[in-house]
């Protein structure tokens, strides 16, 4: 059994030695000696990258780098990643211990015990986060689950492990803006659900903001459903249907009371709300249309500055 362990790094200068030690600590001997690390540097603007060259020099196991030339989002990371794991088994784990891997050891042993399954992913069954945030998940995943036939597991994060076959499925999409928890719902498999308990990071903050989850609550929406398109082509009609029984109650009225000039404040509200619900069906189409040129274009979802593998004579495959 060979394990790869993709770890997307973004500013974790102070978080590189400190995985590596638990890591080891964590698996253990044996099964260290058959696993390989992969690091997915993206584009950190501090010294994480020269942490993890160190790194490969005074490693006893195989670390691999990859090492974007900017930052191209944990999503191009992961991506990274899974391309470059050669493993019968592949775990995503974050850079910053927030989740503990020695949770990985509890996920291999569940899929050697239980072969029906093809993934494990790890779901935090408290969240320890704001009360506002926790909200707006949860309305996130109301809203994705009914508008897309794919079931997202709530509070399931992206600390896994993926059988090959899962692996493979994953890099068979060929999709340039990548939404990893729809992805991974999306090429189906049975998942086992595991809980676990977030820690603390252990050094650095965190790289998302209300703003940058927002947008990429759009953007999982966007790639995973076209109802959006479909509910403003209703509003359309609707609109359109209320307009038609606005006229026809005004023909009335002019031919029963003749025609005061009156109504202004009708008028405005009536030019406000037109106006509103087409600039909010254009928005929408215009969503669709963007992320189809950026598929269209078909720009790499990365570009690769430098790749180091310590151990390519040390534990080949
Ligand atoms: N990350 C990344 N690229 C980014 C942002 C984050 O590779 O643009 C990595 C980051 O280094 C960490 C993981 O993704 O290993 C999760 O990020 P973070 O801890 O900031 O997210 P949180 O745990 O707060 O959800
Ligand atoms: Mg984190």
């Amino acid at each position: 059994m060979y394990l790869s362990v993709i770890v997307p790094c973004f500013n974790e200068e102070g978080n590189i030695d400190l995985f590596y030690d638990e890591t080891v600590k964590a698996l253990g001997k044996e099964l260290m000696s058959d696993t390989e690390l992969i690091f997915v540097n993206d584009g950190s603007r501090d010294a994480t990258i020269t942490k993890l060259r160190a790194l490969c020099d005074r490693a006893e196991y195989r670390v691999r780098v990859v090492s974007f030339s900017r930052n191209f989002g944990k999503e191009a990371a992961l991506l990274a990643g899974l391309e470059a794991s050669t493993g019968d088994f592949t775990s995503i784990i974050d850079a910053d211990l927030q989740q503990k891997p020695s949770y990985i050891v509890d996920m291999l042993q569940i899929l050697d015990e239980h072969p029906e399954y093809d993934a494990v992913a790890a779901y935090q069954q408290e969240r320890k986060e704001g009360r506002i945030l926790s909200l707006f998940k949860k309305t996130f995943y109301k809203v994705i689950d009914s508008l897309t036939d794919i079931k997202i597991m709530q509070a399931a994060s992206d600390f896994r492990v993926l059988r090959r076959p899962v692996v493979d499925a994953i890099l068979s999409l060929p999709e340039k803006c990548r939404f990893s928890k729809g992805i991974f719902a999306w090429v189906g498999f049975e998942t086992y659900y595991m809980p676990y308990v977030v820690e603390e990071r252990a050094s650095g903050t965190s790289k998302w903001n209300f703003w940058k989850l927002m947008m990429y609550a759009f953007d999982g929406i966007i790639a995973f459903s076209n109802k959006p398109l479909i509910m403003s082509s209703v509003a359309g009609a609707v609109v359109f249907g209320l307009s038609i029984l606005y006229l026809i109650i005004i023909v009335i009225k002019t031919i029963l009371w003749g025609d005061p000039v009156a109504g202004f404040p009708t008028l405005a509200c009536l030019i406000l709300m037109l106006s509103g619900v087409q600039l909010l069906g254009i928005g929408i189409l215009g969503q669709y249309l963007a992320k189809n040129y950026t598929e269209s274009k078909g720009r790499p979802v990365y570009v690769v500055k430098e790749e180091l593998d310590n151990g390519a004579d040390r534990k080949p495959h």
